[in-house]
């Protein structure tokens, strides 16, 4: 049973099929993803860990008095997460009836995410010090929010419970208990992912920019906003959010290379 250690993924999620471990969790949209995603976890599973993890932080947030401080950012931020919000249902169906909830943290850390299930949470210091327009802000935001419809995190716990166990591949199989009562206690780090690969990172740019233009946010932005980012790198102590995000030209050269395809839908919703 060693060499099942050595078990690539892929041939592990042949094994998880059976089971119906793999999968893909969005449609295509016109930009989508529909690379084959192992699951160990149910997405049930993941998003009632992740509310509670979310409550948690809003109550430390609180007690700190740093939750929803600036209403003016506050209301910004919820309009424009409310415009992006039913478009979800390019890729997936669900998705617009989430329990979405959408709050702001004053805090000089750069940093914004959407942990799954659609719980968002915005640091007051990423729009201040980079003076993110809305249009750049909806790109942060539609960008996240893919992360979540994308299920990216409960894909790397998955990816995590397999590494683990592949060594009895019997207990990956049929005991993923041990994983599950990991994620009771998870902090909110471990669903807004550290780490998410520079493949996770690439869906998620091209389901965020189709949710900006499918809202009426102009897509050019995500070009203006990586450009912002890569300023900001270059000035010593990377950001929080650019730790998970790296800011490269690569990525502004594959956002653009995106715009003929979702300008049009960004000129439909326009027309609205
Ligand atoms: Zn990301």
């Amino acid at each position: 049973m060693l060499t099942l250690r050595f078990v690539p993924i892929a041939s592990f999620c042949l094994s998880a099929l059976v089971l119906g471990g793999c999968q893909t969790t969005t449609s295509g949209g016109s930009v989508g993803a529909d690379r084959k995603q192992l699951m160990l976890v149910s997405s049930q599973e993941l998003d009632q860990a992740a509310a509670q993890a979310y409550a948690k932080l809003q109550s430390d947030a609180s007690q700190k008095g740093v939750l929803n401080r600036d209403q003016a950012m506050l209301q910004r931020v919820r309009a424009i997460a409310s415009r992006l919000e039913p478009q979800t249902r390019v890729f997936r169906s669900d998705a617009p009836g989430w329990k979405w909830e959408v709050n702001v943290i004053t805090s000089n850390e750069l940093n914004a995410f959407c942990m799954p299930g659609g719980k968002i949470m915005v640091y007051t210091g990423l729009i201040s010090q980079l003076r993110l327009t809305d249009d750049e802000i909806a790109v942060v935001l539609g960008h996240e929010i893919a992360h979540a419809l994308r299920e990216h995190s409960r894909e790397q716990v998955s990816q995590a419970i397999a590494a683990q166990t592949a060594i009895g591949i019997g207990a990956a199989l049929f005991g993923f208990g041990q994983g599950s009562a990991d994620l009771a206690g998870a902090g909110y780090e471990a669903f807004v992912a550290t780490r998410f690969s520079r493949n996770d990172e690439t869906e998620a740019d091209r389901m965020g920019l189709e949710l900006t233009a499918r809202a009426g946010y102009d897509p050019r932005a995500g070009v203006t906003l990586w450009q912002k980012m890569i300023q900001v790198s270059q000035g010593g102590r990377p950001p929080q959010f650019l730790s998970s995000h790296p800011a490269e030209a690569s990525r502004v050269q594959e956002i653009q290379a995106l715009l003929p395809t979702v300008m049009p839908l960004y000129t439909a919703a326009r027309g609205r």
